[in-house]
């Protein structure tokens, strides 16, 4: 069995804690690693080395400090097969869905490469009479990041990228479900040139984030996860006196009206509801048709589609749809809210329970699943699912799909299918939530600009990515300066009198 390790100071390195987690290959069922789980003692290793790493490269020039993140982005490309295989292995998306996921952290490191020119400072010459006046963007120190399983290549990515470059050192605590791919990218960094103690990896669960939660030396922490837990390290951080952004779960809605192009609808929602797996914080889960007729329209040609799918092992390589759920325990919380949605009464026009595959019947695949008729009050519109179940639930006007959008508790991603500007316009106006399709189902926005929902979809005021990501890790520091004329004008050697 391979034991991983943790990644400090520029080596791997074993836990010593003595606690463990199993990593699953997700499409056998099979334990295939066991991960260490990092304690206090380990936490502070890596902080001492970061902390003893972190003056000298923030002293490094911004244009040296980018050109390592050139020599990554190279590197990534070059090494992009065996990423993609190994974050399939722990994770069970498809090939390409995780050749999808490096390369999306590839671009936030393409972005870092500006970091000369997103840190200039701003200059004020002559603010008074012989006065200037400068801002400088200096980094924070060390910084630490705990991501989710379900990007284990890209979320790493948007936070390490732009907290190195920014001259910190960073400190990941990936999730113990899929830790192989942090480490690797922790690996190449260095290969690109990067010292030694300013990325490093450490393994855990909650007794790591607590570590890092109440380190006196770790300056900001970003988080990436489900809601509860995000709101913990908000309120336990914040309390702490540290920076910190948090992003949370998601309920994601499409509205599909009357004059949209039902065939594109259909397919828009088949592949953002559920591809990979619909372990996805920006799926679509909720489908909200507008009139009865659209429904039975919609209804009609996602079914036939639906039953299409094909579920199975990333070995298939691109023969598949979409891979199995990350874990057993997912699986049982996917099966057991559909089971609250029969009970409750939604109608299962799809129904995946009965679903198992040939040679892999200890694996965690979830048939894909439709449910019609959805009501508000029920638990299956109310949760986050996190599998590939879609929840249609039937409006009858506009305003009531837009109403549904914006009561719900999270705000993470929706979109709108219609061929009308103006009912188009106005989704995207009033709606209260942080990103926003306008006949595109999952409207991730790219690397220069900035990741990041609403309501209890992110604690914390700046977003992932662009240029937000550069005022989170930096702090501003202004200069005010005046430079007496007594030099130049020579020395004084009469004793000097009030005038
Ligand atoms: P999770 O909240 O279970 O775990 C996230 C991280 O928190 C992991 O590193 C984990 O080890 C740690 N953690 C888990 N329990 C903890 C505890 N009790 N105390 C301290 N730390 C703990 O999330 P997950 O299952 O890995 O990921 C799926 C969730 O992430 C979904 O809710 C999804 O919507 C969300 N997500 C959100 C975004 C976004 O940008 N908003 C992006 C991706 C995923």
């Amino acid at each position: 069995m391979e034991e991983l390790s943790h990644y400090i100071n520029g080596a791997r390195v074993k836990g010593t804690s003595g606690r463990f987690a199993d990593v699953f290959n997700p499409a056998t069922g099979e334990v295939q690693a066991k991960v260490p789980l990092a304690g206090v003692a380990e936490m502070d290793i890596a902080v001492a080395a970061a902390q003893a790493a972190q003056p000298a490269w923030a002293a490094t020039n911004p244009q040296r400090r980018a050109r390592v993140m050139m020599k990554f982005v190279h590197l990534l490309n070059e090494n992009m097969d065996k990423l993609a295989e190994a974050l399939s292995r722990e994770h069970g998306k498809t090939l390409p869905d995780a050749a999808g996921d490096v390369q999306r952290g590839l671009e936030v490191v393409e972005y870092c490469i500006g970091a000369p020119e997103l840190l200039k400072g701003d200059y004020t010459d002559s603010a008074g009479p012989g006065i200037d006046m400068y801002s400088m963007k200096q980094p924070l120190g060390v910084t630490a990041g705990i991501t989710p399983f379900n990007f284990p290549a890209m979320i790493p990515m948007w936070m390490c990228a732009p907290a190195i470059v920014c001259g910190n050192a960073f400190i990941l605590k990936p999730s113990e479900r899929d830790p192989s791919v942090p480490l690797m990218l922790a690996e190449l960094l260095e290969e690109a040139g990067l010292p030694k103690g300013i990325m490093q990896v450490v393994n855990g669960d909650k007794e790591a984030v607590d570590a890092i939660l109440d380190n006196d030396v770790i300056q900001s922490i970003g988080f990436v996860g489900s809601t509860p837990i995000a709101e913990y390290i908000y309120g336990r951080g914040c309390a702490n006196g540290k920076r910190v952004q948090c992003f949370g779960g998601a309920k994601n809605h499409m509205i599909i009206m009357p004059d949209a192009d039902m065939d594109q609808a259909a397919d828009a929602l088949i592949g953002a509801g559920y591809g990979a797996a619909g372990e996805r914080c920006m799926a679509i889960s909720v489908a909200v048709p507008v009139g009865e007729e659209t429904a039975d329209r919609l209804v009609e040609k996602l079914v036939p589609r639906i039953e299409k799918l094909k579920v199975g092992p990333y070995t298939s390589g691109t023969d598949v749809d979409y891979g199995p759920v990350v874990t057993a325990a997912a699986k049982e919380n996917i099966l057991g809210l559909v089971e609250t949605g029969v009970a409750q009464g939604a109608e299962l026009v799809v129904d995946g329970r009965g679903f198992s595959l040939q040679g892999y019947e200890d694996g965690f695949f979830v048939g894909p699943h439709l449910f019609d008729r959805v009501t508000t009050d029920m638990d299956i519109y109310k949760k986050e699912i996190f599998g590939p179940v879609l929840s249609c639930v039937r409006a009858q006007t506009y305003e009531e799909a837009i109403g549904m959008a914006i009561d719900h508790e999270y705000g993470n991603g929706t979109a709108i299918f219609t061929r009308d500007g103006d009912t188009a316009r106005d989704f995207a106006n009033r709606i209260n939530i942080g990103m926003v399709g306008i006949n595109v189902p999952i409207p991730v926005p790219l690397a220069y600009h900035t990741f990041g929902g609403w309501k209890k979809s992110v604690f914390g005021d700046l977003n992932q990515h662009g240029p937000d990501a550069f005022k989170f890790y930096t702090r501003t520091k202004t200069v005010t300066a005046r430079w007496p004329s007594g030099i130049k004008e020579g020395g004084e050697f009469s004793i000097p009198v009030m005038e």
